[in-house]
């Protein structure tokens, strides 16, 4: 392993994973810290996504260091803590307590931190984070329920969350390219500044800035700092330029589409996709339990499966219906059983045969994988940006394509099916 990392959500990992697929990196990523050691053994980097963004700040520093010891053990030579390119956090963390205790742990005391992704809109100037045309304080994230982000100097907002000092590389020295990127970093260390934040504009710039990092022991970012790392492995010998790295081993098998968020761009997904293959609605408010709802959806698909047809399975619905289930339900209530009809769902049809699958939802996705037993999944190539097929690691071997809701264009169910087949 060159390259651990420890992501502080599950699709923010994906994420990651597939920029260092893109950059010729074979990849894992792990759900949570794995048991077992040897699932590193194939990669050149490995993710392993923790869900920490938003839990108690003494219990992600816990799970990112016990994430840090496991990556370390497989021999990472250089660490990457990953977190959202909207720099989502509190007050009270978890970016800088976490940060903090990796770097004490790595016996560091330099790093940078980074969130933007010029490709999604994310960009950084004199330390301000800019989400499309608007300043991160102005964007919708200043709403968020969990994160709301209300300052967009970051500079200001890692001040806030580590006792430790924070400094910035403002965009004159980012554009003068990595060596001048590594005389400020030099600068601002000798400053007693412990964290750098680094203005972006354009990919080129974080391609400078990951040739800057190539000796830093952390860095701290969202997934765009990625894009230039691949390339400091490969200079040092260690990485081969040529490896196809998003390569999947093939899968044979049935396949099936399931679908549990209610998020737009889905929700088209659902229509485009329903016209064309057979699709079973799942109703939430028939009264019958998560497994009797599942047996029952699998009993109408069951003659299409075994013939061999593409079956989705959606309790995709709009905010009045999902509206409705939930106040007959209970929010929580309506969650949790609709979870446990997917999860139900993706049991029954792998004991049926199906090999391929994909999953509409993060959430929906989480609760896929645990039913499944998946520790961790290997990563391939991008079907839509941010989205790859994966191919979960142990028997069976079952390609994954795992989506949040609102990633990927109308037709991507069908694109995602013909790309694994
Ligand atoms: P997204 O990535 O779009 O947020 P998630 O799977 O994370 O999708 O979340 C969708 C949530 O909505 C899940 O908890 C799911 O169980 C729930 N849900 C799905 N369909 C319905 C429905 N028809 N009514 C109420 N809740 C639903």
């Amino acid at each position: 392993m060159l390259l651990g990392c420890i992501a502080d959500d599950f699709t923010g990992a994906t994420d990651l994973a597939s920029m260092l697929v893109a950059g010729g990196m074979r990849t894992i990523q792990t759900i949570g810290v794995p048991r077992d050691r040897s699932l590193a053994d194939a990669a050149d980097a490995v993710v392993v996504a923790l869900k920490s963004r938003t839990i108690d700040p003494a219990e992600a520093v816990a799970q990112s260091l016990a994430a840090l010891v496991w990556l370390r053990a497989g021999g990472a030579r250089q660490i990457y803590f990953k977190y959202c390119s909207t720099f989502d956090s509190t007050g009270r963390g978890n970016i800088g307590p976490v940060a903090d205790a990796l770097m004490q742990a790595l016996g560091t005391d330099f790093t940078i931190a980074c969130p933007a992704l010029p490709a999604n809109r994310r960009t950084t100037y004199r330390g301000h984070l800019f989400v499309g045309d608007e300043l991160l304080s102005d964007s919708s994230m200043r709403q968020h329920p969990l994160t709301p982000m209300t300052d967009a100097n970051l500079v200001r907002v890692l001040g806030r969350q580590t006792r430790h000092k924070v400094g910035l590389v403002a965009y004159p020295e980012v554009a003068g390219g990595a060596q001048r990127i590594r005389t400020a970093f030099e600068r601002l260390r000798s400053d007693g500044v412990r964290y750098a934040i680094v203005d972006v504009l354009c990919d080129e710039d974080l391609v400078a800035i990951g040739a800057a990092c190539a000796d830093l022991p952390l860095i701290t970012a969202g997934s765009g700092v990625a894009l230039g790392l691949p390339q400091n492995f490969v200079r040092l010998g260690l990485l081969s330029a040529h490896t196809d790295a998003a390569r999947l081993p093939s899968t044979g098998g049935l396949a099936a589409v399931l679908a549990g968020s209610c998020s737009e761009a889905t929700r088209r997904q659902v229509a485009t996709m329903a016209g064309r293959h057979p699709a079973i609605a799942i109703d939430p408010l028939t009264g019958a339990g998560a497994d009797a709802l599942a047996s029952a959806a699998i009993e109408r698909a069951r003659s299409d499966i075994v013939a061999g047809r593409v079956v989705l399975f959606y309790s995709s619905a709009d905010p009045g219906a999902v509206a409705a289930v939930q106040e007959k339900l209970g929010s929580g209530h309506a969650a949790a059983l609709i979870e446990g009809v997917f999860a139900r769902l993706a049991q029954e049809l792998v004991a049926l045969g199906v090999r391929r699958l994909v999953v509409a939802g993060g959430e929906t996705s989480g609760a896929v994988v645990q039913a499944l037993g998946v520790q961790a999944l290997a990563i391939g190539a991008a079907i839509d940006p941010g989205v790859p097929w994966t191919m979960s690691l142990g028997e069976p071997r079952i390609a994954l394509a795992l989506k949040s809701g609102n990633f990927g264009a109308d037709d991507f169910f069908d694109k995602a099916l013909g790309m694994m087949s």
